[in-house]
């Protein structure tokens, strides 16, 4: 087998996809030099925590990540990477310092967007996206304290979820008529909305932020709140900036193939800032999750060692907790046809989408064993008989029916 590595590999990011892509280069064998530039100061953590267990528990050691595969990897935390050299195989670094590489890989995953107009005054306007962001949320999410999260994404709803446990009132404001409108079907959301509302969620749907005045939000519906703290969580963008400038192909998000490589020949990208083929649309996406960012990059790494590694091409799958709801998700959030199993509204079951009797997209409810079932046979393009795939006492792993074409 030909090594075609070239030395010595630079990552740019210390996040989940970094760890998992010189882990896995290690632990493949390959023992050539790799520097990782990370502009965080923190030692490497996971960000799925930051929303759910960390507001709660505040346990900064149970959310690192763990590095004991990415043995003998040089380290540079606190460093930014401000420009890339194709020709010379360059990295300039804020301070000056200049790094070469054989093989560059971009880990810079995303950033929150922002709401520029919302200037944090009394009340802080905060995002959520780093451990930073997370203490300085967690510090103010106390009982009776007013949070408004504007936003009804996963990042807003998971932290409203927390809120309440905490004690804190909380008001979501989501532009849209609906919740989680990128990422499920209208089927999940309005069970979600219910959730919420029940738990004592002022949830203002089709609705925006006109501006803040002190302690007071101005709202579109003409009404005014009082808050202590606001959280923006809608959506974010790739930091795809050093790339773009360098002339790598990029639309909010870095263009990759199934091995991780950009249009720039010894460049590749990985995680959240990458656009690559979602195998279930067969468009060029942003898969912005846990999964992907710690499966894609071990691909790509794999791929490095041995070019006869197949493509990544699984199927894209997240998770989100918010109070007795443990939620998955896979696939399309919509088809031509829903199949409801079991009973999601009263906390077990699943909400699944089939296109042309082909299952594309799945969502379950407290059931994971049937989720992971759901997920192969989205992979596999299976066409399951519809009422056997309706009821639940029908075991889901036995639901396998062949792709025909
Ligand atoms: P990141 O984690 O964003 O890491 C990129 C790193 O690169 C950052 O540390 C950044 O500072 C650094 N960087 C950027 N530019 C430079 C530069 N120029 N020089 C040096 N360093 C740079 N997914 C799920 O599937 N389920 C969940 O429940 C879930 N919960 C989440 C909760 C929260 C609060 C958040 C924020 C995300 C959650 N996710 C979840 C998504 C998941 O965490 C991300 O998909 C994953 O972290 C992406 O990893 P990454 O390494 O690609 O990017
Ligand atoms: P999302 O894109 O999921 O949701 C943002 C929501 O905010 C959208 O519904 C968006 O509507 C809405 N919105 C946009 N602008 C406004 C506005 N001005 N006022 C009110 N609502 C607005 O992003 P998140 O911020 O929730 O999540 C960010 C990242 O974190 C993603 O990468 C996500 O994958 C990741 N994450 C994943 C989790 C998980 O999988 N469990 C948990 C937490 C985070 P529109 O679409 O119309 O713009």
């Amino acid at each position: 087998m030909t090594v075609t590595i070239k030395e010595p590999v630079l990552v740019l990011g210390g996040g989940l996809a970094a760890v998992s892509f010189v882990g896995t280069l290690r632990s493949q064998g390959w023992n050539g030099p790799i520097c990782v530039v990370a502009e965080e100061e923190e030692a490497p953590y996971d960000r799925p925590p930051l929303s759910k267990e960390f507001q709660r528990e505040g346990d900064e050691e149970k959310i690192r990540l763990d590095l004991r595969l990415a043995k003998d990897v040089e380290w540079i935390q606190n460093a930014r990477a401000v420009s890339t050299d194709l020709q010379g195989r360059q990295v300039t670094l804020a301070d000056g310092r200049q790094l070469s590489w054989g093989t560059l890989v971009f880990a810079t995953g995303a950033s929150p967007r922002t709401l520029p107009a919302l200037a944090s005054g009394p009340a802080p306007v905060l995002t959520l996206r780093t451990l930073d962001d997370a203490r300085r949320i967690r510090a103010r999410l106390v009982p009776d304290a007013a949070l408004t999260v504007i936003g009804g994404g996963v990042i807003g709803l998971e932290l409203a979820a927390t809120a309440r446990a905490k004690g804190a009132n909380v008001t979501l404001v989501e532009a849209t008529p609906r919740v989680l409108n990128r990422c499920a079907p209208s089927t999940l959301a309005e069970l979600v909305e219910l959730t919420h509302r029940t738990h004592g969620v002022d949830l203002r749907l089709g609705c925006t932020i006109s501006r803040i005045d002190g302690e007071q939000l101005h709202l579109s519906d003409g009404s005014k709140l009082h808050t202590d703290l606001v959280v923006v969580g809608i959506g974010v963008l790739a930091n795809d900036t050093l790339a773009r400038e360098a002339g790598i192909a990029t639309d909010d998000g870095i263009f990759v193939d199934g091995h991780g490589r950009t249009t720039c020949p010894d460049v590749l990208a990985i995680g959240d800032v990458t656009r690559q083929r979602n195998p279930v649309s067969g468009r060029f996406e942003r898969i912005e999750t846990w999964s992907n960012a710690h499966k894609q990059s071990a691909t790509a790494a794999r791929a490095l060692i041995d070019p006869s590694t197949p493509p990544y091409a699984e199927v894209p799958w997240y998770w989100t907790d918010q109070y007795d709801l443990k939620i998955q998700v896979a696939g399309l959030a919509g088809g031509d046809q829903e199949v409801v199993r079991g009973d999601p509204a009263s906390g077990k079951g699943s909400i699944i989408q089939l296109r042309d009797g082909r299952l594309v997209g799945a969502c379950s409810i407290n059931s994971a064993r049937d989720f992971m079932a759901f997920k192969r046979l989205i992979a596999a393009g299976g066409r399951p008989d519809m009422e056997r795939l309706r009821d639940p006492t029908v075991d889901a792993t036995k639901l396998g029916v062949p792709a025909t074409a």
